[in-house]
């Protein structure tokens, strides 16, 4: 059955959200503050990478099902669900900013249809359902928790086929009303009370971060004990209670979620006097594997005297292109000075770089003449590096391997050498 949907704020969370009802069949208009942003969505252009979602936003545009503008009051009036996928970044005080959800709300104060139903979407802390419902003040409309786990990168498939669909309620018919539309997606549905659907969030994301945490001081711990960090956590992805994914070292979690999510929950669990150390923990142990990829490189660039470092990769993850909070951002913040030339490349990262470090157009500009090279995010471009290719390109012959990309064995006969956290060399 087909219903109509606003959504609120057509960032990462809400384009896909908006596109993939279209695609189910529901009619959508979304909404954003940002003028330019809905101009160039209703030409069809769409402002950030998502694998698949321009294709959906241009179907959904044509079919007349997908519709933009800049008018919350218009959106949202004959909406039945209206869809808050605002941003809530972190505040001064370390908590959730909900000042654009407050706005949002406020303005549509009175002017909803009845019975209609506002799904948050945006990651909150818990009882914001519950301050959404006061903010609104009209008993006839319900307020909804609804998280989203999609995964940048992969956001259009993680919509369509999500794990699992979590929707909190005091409005037993509300909920069941929320979970309807996504019956299209066949995914299992977690229906539960709004602070839980809150908390759920939270603790999936702070697990998540931690899971990294762990794995990456597995890989320091293996670079003091020579073991290699790679098949420790093959050995450990067998077992199911473990599981598999996500059991990669790298330069540390960042991006547009972990980092705020993470701080919000211990800042909250502060508030309401439960601390939370792991996950207190998690995030320490991430600033010190940031601070170890460093340390890695600048000793490196000193060891052999580099005069052009190269640096590839600047997103938090390959298949998006946001830098938020980017691990790659950080530590190039931190490698100011560490060679006269900073070159780097990104095939898709939307950012300013600072002065000291140049952005070039091609891998093979960045490579060139370089005497070390740090690998960063996970593009798969990186991935299919040729050992020729950098022994013909760089004036070095070291790679720190920050993604353990590359096969430091087939490096071997070109005399370079793949330096990784907690991977012994094998020469
Ligand atoms: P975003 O910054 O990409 O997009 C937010 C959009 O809201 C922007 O287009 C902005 O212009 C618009 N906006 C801001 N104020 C507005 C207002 N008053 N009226 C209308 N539009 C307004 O944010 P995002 O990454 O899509 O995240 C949105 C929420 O979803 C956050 O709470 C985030 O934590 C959560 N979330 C994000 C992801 C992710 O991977 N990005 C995944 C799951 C959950």
């Amino acid at each position: 059955m087909s219903h109509s949907i606003a959504v609120v704020g057509t960032g990462y969370v809400g384009l896909t959200t908006g596109a993939c009802f279209s695609s189910l069949g529901h009619r959508v208009t979304c909404v954003d503050i940002d003028v330019a942003k809905v101009i160039s969505l209703l030409e069809g252009q769409i402002p950030i990478y998502e694998d698949g979602l321009a294709d959906l936003v241009r179907d959904g545009l044509a079919s007349g099902q997908l519709h933009f503008t800049t008018d919350l009051v218009e959106a949202c009036a004959e909406a039945e669900f209206i869809f808050l996928c605002l941003p809530t970044p972190a505040g001064a005080d370390g908590m959730a900013d909900l000042s654009a959800i407050h706005e949002v709300v406020l303005q549509l104060q009175g002017r909803v249809r009845a019975g209609s139903v506002i799904v948050n979407k945006s990651t909150v802390p818990v009882n914001s359902a519950r301050m959404v419902a006061e903010l609104v003040n009209d008993s006839s409309v319900s307020v909804v928790s609804n998280p989203e786990f999609l995964r940048e990168g992969s956001a259009v498939r993680d919509f369509l086929n999500p794990d699992r669909i979590v929707v909190g309620s005091d409005d037993p018919v509300a909920g069941e009303r929320v979970a309807s539309l996504y019956l299209g997606t066949r995914s299992p549905i977690v229906v539960t009370d709004p602070v839980s659907a809150e908390s759920i969030k939270y603790f999936a994301n702070a697990f998540l971060a931690t899971k990294i945490s762990f794995v990456n001081e597995a890989a320091r711990f293996c670079d003091a004990a020579g073991a290699n960090v790679l098949e420790v956590m093959r050995g450990l992805s067998f077992d199911p209670r473990i599981g598999g994914p996500f059991l990669n070292p790298g330069p540390g979690w960042g991006g547009s979620c972990f980092p705020k999510d993470t701080q919000a929950l211990l800042t909250l669990a502060d508030r309401i006097e439960s601390p939370l150390p792991i996950v207190e923990q998690a995030v320490s142990s991430n600033n010190q594997q940031i601070e170890r990829l460093v340390r890695l490189i600048a000793d490196t660039t000193l060891e052999v005297g580099a005069r052009k470092l190269c640096v590839l990769g600047l997103t938090f993850k390959a298949g998006t292109d946001d830098v938020r909070d980017s691990p790659a951002m950080q530590i190039i913040k931190k490698l100011e000075g560490a060679a006269p030339e900073l070159a780097c490349y990104d095939p898709l990262a939307r950012t300013d770089m600072p002065t000291y470090a140049k952005r070039v157009d091609s891998m093979n500009e960045a490579l060139d003449g370089a005497d070390v090279v740090a690998i960063l995010t996970e593009w798969p471009e990186f991935a299919a590096i040729q050992p020729d290719l950098l022994a013909e390109l760089m004036r070095g012959r070291v790679v720190i391997d920050g993604r353990y990309l590359l096969d430091p064995a087939r490096f071997i006969p070109y005399g370079i050498k793949v330096r990784s956290i907690g991977r012994p060399i094998p020469y």
